[in-house]
């Protein structure tokens, strides 16, 4: 163990060591019934004499801080109610350039509505306020089988840095998928980031700076609207119906506001479920080319798809390089494997290549190398299509309960993939304000307000269908209804 001691110090140094396990201990840093290291390995560490670290240990038991058991050791215990660390007790500031840190205001914290939920207390809560799939449909016991069986393969070999590009052999897989949808592509044209949160950050960070136009749909994604704000962009939204991005807006707003890139989800858009028109997808590209507009186009879900034909992707069309196409293991699969990646050809690519080692050396070797074994034998494609009939009987539930239970004025339109329902509620409906009321009924949900770049409108709201069974969606949607009512 290392503890700082300054042997100039006027302090003695038991004082010093007592010092340092109070502190931790007050901090939480030393939860309770920890054992503190044994005097002889501590005074061995510390070169200082036993009887120093002992007599430390003896004031932090007569401060109640500590216990020890006879032939075991000494044990910490929780803080008395009023006893703090330091760094807590009124009048001790932080370094400046801390206090500017926190004078500048920084990033907006919001309590989410799961966590609301939870402070609730209902005794069975339901939550569509979620941003993926349902983690019971997880094949964990078949990936950490996957996971043992790349450790075996590869040994020590996957737990190197590797390619800051990403594993060639899943840059190979990921490759042959995408040609297979239309989309061209070879794993030379793949790069593998830390999901597609990180694809967003890299591109946009690469292709604008600060006071730089960016347009999307408005509504669009929050996480990616709080990332450009941020990073100082300018967010001009456009338009979005039911079927997809205004684009006939578009022309009008790329003459005044000269955007460089265009941020858009032409399939299943979060929050509100559209799919773009293959007309609006070619008339997107002809005005990107016309106005050298860059386009990044994010298909987070593009495989969920229950009913009708599915669309190329924006990329599929485009045979120019217009289109930085980014996609995510996160909403199909698990988001906690942290993949993701992008496929673009041109100069882009390699700069993003730069830019991702810049940024985090590497996505994670062994992750990578597991999607890969799970996805080349086939077993991602069986796992996709369990998804795909599991969401689709759930979307069906909550159609047929926001039919049967929503009062009249809720407008939805049934979407045809993805993981999200969008809801307007009557005007002058507040649906943030609804969001306490609901948690105390039971059920939550993602505002709508959260999901605008500008004119923020109060009356929409994001539910998550997929997170749950048919049951239990319609239990939600039942207490959701109930509150709507009364606000109505
Ligand atoms: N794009 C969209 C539209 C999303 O909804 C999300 C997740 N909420 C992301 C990107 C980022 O997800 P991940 O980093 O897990 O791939």
């Amino acid at each position: 163990m290392r503890i700082p001691l300054d042997r100039q110090s006027q302090q003695p140094l038991y004082k010093q060591i007592e010092g340092y396990f109070r502190e931790c201990i007050l901090a939480g840093s030393l939860a309770p019934e920890t054992r503190l290291p044994a005097t002889r390995q501590l005074a061995r560490d510390l070169g200082v004499n036993r009887i120093t670290v002992e007599t430390a240990y003896s004031a932090l038991e007569a401060d109640g801080l500590v216990y020890s058991r006879v032939g075991s050791g000494t044990y910490a215990l929780a803080p008395l109610p009023g006893q703090q660390p330091s760094r807590e007790q009124p009048g001790a500031p932080w370094p400046l350039w801390q206090e500017e840190l926190l004078a500048s205001g920084g990033l907006e914290e919001v309590v989410s509505a799961e966590e609301m939920l939870l402070a609730a207390g209902h005794p069975a809560p339901v939550s569509f306020a979620g941003g993926s799939g349902d983690a019971r449909l997880f094949p964990s016991e078949d990936f950490r089988k996957v996971i043992q069986a790349v450790m075996r393969r590869d040994g020590s070999e996957a737990l190197d840095y590797g390619d800051a590009k990403g594993y060639q052999p899943l840059r190979a897989t990921i490759a042959g998928v995408l040609t297979s949808q239309g989309l061209m592509a070879g794993a030379e044209q793949i790069l593998i980031t830390g999901g597609s949160q990180q694809a967003l950050a890299l591109v946009v960070q690469l292709l604008l700076k600060a006071g730089d136009t960016i347009l999307v749909e408005n509504p669009t994604y929050s996480g990616a609207l709080s990332l450009f704000r941020a990073l100082g962009l300018r967010i001009v939204g456009v338009p979005i119906d039911q079927h997809g991005m205004c684009v006939e807006e578009l022309e009008a707003l790329l003459q005044v506001h000269h955007p460089r890139l265009i941020y858009t989800m032409p399939t299943f858009q979060n929050p509100t479920g559209a799919c773009l028109s293959l007309a609006r997808r070619q008339q997107l590209l002809a005005l990107a080319e016309r106005y050298n507009l860059a386009v990044l186009e994010d298909d987070y879900v593009g495989d969920l798809r229950y009913e009708g034909r599915s669309l190329p992707p924006l990329k599929a069309l485009d045979s120019r390089g217009l289109v930085i196409y980014i996609s995510t293991y996160s909403k199909m699969f698990m988001p906690g494997l942290r993949v993701g990646f992008i496929a673009a050809e041109g100069p882009v690519c390699e700069r993003l290549v730069s830019f991702k080692r810049l940024n985090d050396l590497a996505t994670s070797n062994l992750m990578q190398r597991a999607v890969e074994a799970y996805v080349s034998v086939g077993r991602y494609q069986n796992h996709l299509r369990r998804c795909v009939h599991v969401y689709r009987r759930r979307r069906e539930a909550v159609l047929q309960a926001l039919n049967r239970c929503m009062p009249a004025g809720v407008r939805f339109h049934p979407p045809l993939g993805g993981l999200f329902i969008w809801l307007q509620l009557p005007p002058g409906v507040d649906a943030r304000a609804l969001l306490p009321l609901a948690c105390q009924a039971g059920v939550a949900f993602a505002p709508g307000e959260d999901f605008f770049a500008e004119g923020r409108e109060k009356n929409h709201l994001r539910l998550n269908f997929a997170a749950h069974p048919p049951e239990v969606i319609a239990e939600g949607i039942a207490r959701l209804a109930e509150v709507v009512r009364r606000a109505i």
